[in-house]
């Protein structure tokens, strides 16, 4: 069964990792996909070419969205080409790791435009086309650390957890229109970035999850079509964790 059959979505932050896998999975499930990335062009070629052949409509563009203005012009661009937006994943993330004793204000302030500052300037320009279509799905992809904390990353749970309280405020804003805003909150997701690392480590990390392995994007990204679809046409305000019983 196809869940998004005909939908427009946009997804940020797909040229790999967890961006790339929701954006194949809504093509999969019959989603017209936007997606952007920030400097990897030869990736968001290829990942444009792979999308088109489920049969659907992509295109990718080279997008900063902690810029403001690059952010508007994002999203006129996208309206403009699919004609409409009704799923918006606000993916696109980074980390400057570190104990705050030695994190710079640089570290602490890329880390909350681009992790942060983008969802607002994403979901601000996003807003007025929603509000007209009088419907819409907007997904921001927080983290188990923004709820819980993390030491080493003062800056990103910062981020992470100003994410769900954005996330409510738009909801409680957005939801006499239909226009619905849920968070996902991903454990440890194992990408390209974590098969790097040391093997004894990661086993680690697996050990002390309940189900006793590492997320897979596909994990996140399914969760991703569900709250994109019309089938959790009910739920809005809410930060669902994909995190294996981590955070219990
Ligand atoms: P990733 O592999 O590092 O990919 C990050 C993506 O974001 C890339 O496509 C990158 O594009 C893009 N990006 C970075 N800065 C951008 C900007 N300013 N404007 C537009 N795009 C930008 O990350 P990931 O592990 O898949 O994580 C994806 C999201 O899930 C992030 O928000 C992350 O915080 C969250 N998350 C991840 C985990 C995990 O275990 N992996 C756990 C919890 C939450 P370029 O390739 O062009 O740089």
């Amino acid at each position: 069964m196809k869940l998004l059959e005909g939908k427009i979505a946009l997804v940020t932050g797909a040229s790999r990792g967890i961006g790339k896998g929701i954006a194949l999975k809504f093509a999969e499930h019959g989603a017209h996909v936007g997606f952007t990335y920030l400097s990897s062009v030869e990736k968001g070629l290829e990942l444009e070419e792979e999308l088109k052949s489920f049969g659907i409509k992509a295109k990718g563009y080279q997008s900063d969205a902690a810029d403001f203005n690059a952010a508007e012009i994002l999203i006129n661009q996208v309206h403009a080409d699919f004609g409409r937006i009704d799923v918006v994943v606000n993916n696109a993330g980074v980390t400057r790791d570190g104990l705050l004793m030695r994190m710079t204000e640089e570290n602490f302030d890329d880390v909350i435009k681009t992790n942060l500052k983008s969802v607002f300037n994403i979901t601000k320009a996003l807003q007025k086309i929603m509000l007209r279509q009088r419907s819409g799905s907007i997904i921001n992809i927080s983290s188990v650390v923004g709820i819980r904390g993390n030491s080493g990353q003062a800056n990103y749970a910062a981020s992470k957890a100003g994410i769900i309280g954005f996330t409510k405020s738009v909801a409680l804003e957005l939801g006499s229109r239909n226009i619905r805003c849920n968070a996902v909150a991903p454990g440890f997701i194992e990408t390209e970035m974590t098969a790097v690392l040391d093997e004894a480590m990661i086993q680690g990390w697996r050990n002390a999850i309940p189900l006793k392995r590492g997320g897979q994007v596909e994990d996140v990204a399914n969760l991703c079509v569900f709250l994109g679809s019309d089938m959790s046409a009910y739920i809005t305000g809410q930060t669902i964790s994909v995190c294996g019983g981590m955070l219990t």
